[in-house]
């Protein structure tokens, strides 16, 4: 990170600029790693009809109401231990079955 050098020169604010920006996109970088990890640690595909065509319509669904941290938004900053321990209490759905098992549609059950 040579970048530092620069830091407290106005000439170079825009560097400053665009190291803050790169860490942003470092984060969600991150959280989209995270989340394909995730959804490879279940399989890679819908468990109740097997979809894997794209993973952007795969959804975890919890099987225990008690959850220690919801998976699809602030899970991922977390550490990956701490993710696969709550993706242990989840079934990978894809949307379409995740809507339905919201309606009573399939009995996911606890294992
Ligand atoms: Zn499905």
């Amino acid at each position: 990170m040579s970048n530092i050098y620069y830091f407290g020169n106005m000439k170079d604010k825009r560097k400053y600029a665009d190291r803050a920006k790169y860490l942003i996109n470092a984060v969600k970088k991150r959280r989209k790693n995270v989340r394909e990890m995730a959804i490879s640690y279940k399989g890679n595909r819908c468990e109740i009809c097997g979809y894997r065509k794209c993973n952007e319509a795969l959804e975890f669904h919890h099987q225990i109401s008690k959850k220690d941290f919801g998976i699809s938004s602030k899970g991922y900053t977390r550490s990956w231990e701490k993710v696969k321990h709550e993706l242990d209490k989840c079934v990978l759905l894809c949307a379409n079955c995740h809507r339905e098992a919201h309606a009573g549609k399939h009995k996911v059950v606890d294992k």
